[in-house]
């Protein structure tokens, strides 16, 4: 089978895990600041907070913003679930925003739209969470504008988009944003096995995601609230976890990044080869705004159902059976019955519920070779023709 996503560890990824593990430190020792500096560097923000998980990322996200009981957090459909669930860990509730018929984003229209009605029932949402799906970034500089007019905090879920670029800046330096996360599982176009990381330019959000990471505990004697008792003293401030992320999967991290640009390329070339390979079938292509220069973590199409004799069922189980590893991102996060049980209705989200029908990612990952390409390719009009 032909994988949708993978890995790409080289040797030099490998002996920098093993340096580690015959070093002093496991957890907690010099690799996880170094990471952390990487990770500025590459976004141009100021601090970031690694964690053991983007999950955990996305929750101490929404608890350094406030987000608790009786609290609205707005987010996409057509995500993960973990970009939900961050809300409900923290007691608050969720609502979605219909997404873009073409980029398959939250929707800057519906939004607005939402948000007019939200402020006549007095349901403004505290933090929206728009999700840069399959690396393609957000409208981000529409939802900044409505966040300053609705007054409501925004978190990109940028898991997909480590490398992206928004107006030909680095997703992640926050420019239109109070927090960004990011997500390091091996799907996604760099590892550290699992883990994940927020950026923010905000010195007090980094100070309590820092805080939230580990327990809520401090050594730094400016923020206690008396005079330490001697070295060995710490103080905990808040109910926070054990969220951290360890010297391991850091140093995994920091050489994976230096190939972050050479796996985005590859991503590039790849999706590039696929956009003129398949112009001909009856599906509809990613389309890419002027805006955004996409990180490529997933190639998503949506089948022209009207033109095909085929469901999309049975298209998907004749790839899969053919070898291609295709997979279906997601099914709306509000048809989970979870979900179902706060009881959403599918008649809002008419986009969401049409892309659902006609999507499919087929494989896009660094090592996918040119004749593994050219078998998904050849693989896709037999299957649609
Ligand atoms: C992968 C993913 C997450 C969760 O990431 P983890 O690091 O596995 O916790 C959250 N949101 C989106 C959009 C994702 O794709």
């Amino acid at each position: 089978m032909i994988p949708y996503g993978k890995q790409d560890i080289n040797q030099q990824d490998i002996d920098a895990v093993v340096d580690v593990l015959t070093s002093d430190f496991l957890t907690q020792g010099p690799k996880v600041p170094l990471f952390e500096k990487t990770i500025t560097d590459i976004t141009d923000s100021k601090y970031a907070i690694a964690v053991n998980s983007a999950t955990s990322a996305l929750h101490i996200a929404c608890l350094a913003l406030g987000v608790g009981k009786g609290d609205i957090v707005w987010t996409s459909p057509i995500t993960f679930v973990a970009s939900a669930n961050c809300a409900l860990y923290c007691g608050a509730s969720v609502d979605f925003v219909d997404i873009d018929a073409d980029t398959y984003n939250l929707s800057p229209v519906a939004l607005e739209e939402k948000l007019k009605q939200a402020k006549l029932q007095n349901k403004l949402p505290k933090v929206l969470i728009p999700v840069h799906l399959a690396g393609q970034p957000c409208e981000m500089h529409k939802i900044h504008l409505l966040s300053q007019e609705y007054g409501f905090k925004v978190i990109e879920d940028a898991s997909h988009a480590i490398g992206a670029k928004y107006k030909k800046q680095p997703v992640g330096n926050c420019q239109y944003s109070d927090i960004t996360v990011f997500s390091f599982h091996p799907v996604k176009i760099v590892t550290t096995a699992e883990g994940g990381v927020a950026t923010t330019n905000n010195k007090l959000l980094a100070e309590k995601m820092q805080l939230l990471r580990s327990h809520g505990i401090t050594r730094d004697e400016s923020q206690m609230t008396e005079p330490s008792h001697g070295e060995w003293y710490y103080q905990q401030l808040e109910l926070g976890f054990n969220y951290r992320i360890s010297d391991l999967h850091a140093a995994l991290g920091i050489s994976q990044l230096t190939r972050l640009q050479e796996f985005v390329e590859k991503r590039s070339v790849l999706a590039e080869k696929y956009n003129k390979a398949l112009t001909h079938l009856p599906i509809i292509l990613p389309k890419q705004l002027k805006s955004a220069a996409s990180s490529w973590h997933l190639y998503i199409i949506r089948l022209k159902l009207t033109a095909l004799s085929k469901s999309q069922q049975q298209i998907y189980s004749e790839l899969r059976n053919a070898g291609i590893g295709v997979n279906l991102h997601y099914i709306p996060v509000y048809q989970q019955p979870f979900y179902q049980n706060m009881g959403f209705d599918k008649k809002y989200f008419p986009e969401a519920e049409s892309y659902y029908q006609s999507a499919i990612s087929i494989p896009l990952h660094p090592q996918l070779s040119a004749a593994e390409q050219q078998q998904v390719i050849n693989c896709l009009e037999q299957i649609l023709i």
